[in-house]
């Protein structure tokens, strides 16, 4: 299937309108900018017979804050969010995420929230119909073997969103509406390690915001910063092969504070773990290079794109140790 099959189109004005909106539709989806959505349903990937669209509900569409933390709506996009001066002085990592996903024109529709409930993505996935049909199909759609894989049950679909690591980095939370009402929870928690069902969502939850802590003395002495930088095939528009964001303070050259996090190489973006044991480690080169190991070993990419494995994991690692360097 290459071509728009017939929806029925929603168009609420507020979070609960929309919400009883996706309820009432029997197979709906929440479309924002569409640039995710709108080319699986072409792919026949997707096939909802309702499109609920959130770009026009006033409470998704700003960027808000006081002084203790900043509210991005679900529908800014992000185009929006990259030109934020609060964010760029707070969070310059996700400031670079924002501008690195895809290229211009697609950030001036998609939005931070498509991003975030972004499918994962797979070679052997995002295909056309009959490319899928002539490979006997696979586990995340269809089919009963994965390709990636074979003889397993799981699949690695790899979750290839820039701005979630980004905001991983400062213990973002998301603030989800649905039929039963609205409940907060960390970024981390939206999603799980499998492939075919990444997010955590119930049926017909809208994200209705993201709210990020401003850092304050009491996480950090030192002044602390943030980067975000990608690997990819085509530099102007494309999905990262590895994905890496890092946060860190330095006091007289020694680390104070350390977070690495990471998309691109796993069904979920996550935070590299073991970075606390640099903490209090002198920032020479020995030691960037030791992050630079540790976040390669904690790179777990499998063959979901036409780039190796193994070429995935060693540029994680390497934009660890460039972009701790750039920050010293
Ligand atoms: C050529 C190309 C290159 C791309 N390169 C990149 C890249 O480099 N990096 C990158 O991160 N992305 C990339 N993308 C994917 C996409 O453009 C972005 O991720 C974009 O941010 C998606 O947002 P959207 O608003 O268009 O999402 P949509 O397509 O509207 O939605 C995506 C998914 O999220 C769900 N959704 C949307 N909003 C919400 C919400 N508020 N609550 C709950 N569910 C919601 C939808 O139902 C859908 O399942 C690329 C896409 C294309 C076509
Ligand atoms: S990892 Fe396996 S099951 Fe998942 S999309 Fe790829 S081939 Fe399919």
């Amino acid at each position: 299937m290459e071509f728009m099959p017939e929806m029925q189109m929603h168009q609420p004005i507020s979070v609960e309108d929309a919400v009883a909106q996706y309820s009432a539709a029997p197979n709906g989806r929440y479309l924002a900018g569409g640039s995710d959505l709108l080319v699986n349903i072409r792919r026949g990937i997707e096939q909802p017979d309702s499109l609920v669209y959130v770009n026009n509900i006033p409470e998704m569409r700003s960027i808000t804050e006081d002084g203790e933390r900043i509210t991005i709506g679900g529908a800014v996009t992000l185009r929006e969010l990259s030109q934020h001066l609060s964010v760029a002085e707070h969070f310059t990592a996700v400031t670079q995420a924002a501008d690195e996903v895809a290229g211009p024109s697609h950030r001036e529709y998609g939005t931070v929230g498509g991003n975030l409930c972004l499918d994962t993505r797979c070679i052997f996935y995002n295909q056309s119909e009959w490319w899928r049909a002539a490979n006997n199909y696979c586990l995340k759609y269809r089919g009963d073997i994965c390709h990636v894989a074979p003889g397993g049950k799981k699949c690695f679909a790899a979750f290839s969103g820039d701005v979630a690591p980004t905001l991983l980095l400062f213990d973002a939370t998301v603030e989800i509406a649905g039929p039963d009402g609205r409940r907060q929870m960390p970024l981390a928690d939206l999603y799980r390690n499998d492939g075919m069902d990444h997010l955590t969502l119930g049926s017909g939850e809208l994200l209705v915001a993201v709210h990020i802590p401003k850092p304050t003395a009491a996480i950090t002495s030192a002044p602390m910063t943030s980067a975000y930088a990608k690997s990819r095939i085509r530099g102007s528009i494309d999905f990262p092969l590895a994905g890496v964001a890092v946060r860190m303070a330095v006091t007289g050259g020694k680390i104070t504070d350390l977070r690495v996090g990471l998309t691109g190489v796993s069904p979920l973006p996550f935070l590299a773990k073991g970075m606390d044991k640099f903490v209090g480690r002198v920032a020479d080169e020995s030691c960037l290079e030791e992050i630079r190991d540790k976040v390669r070993a904690g790179a777990k990419a499998m063959k979901t794109t036409t780039t190796p494995p193994h070429y995935r994991r060693r540029v994680a690692g390497a934009l660890a140790q460039k972009l701790a360097a750039s920050i010293l």
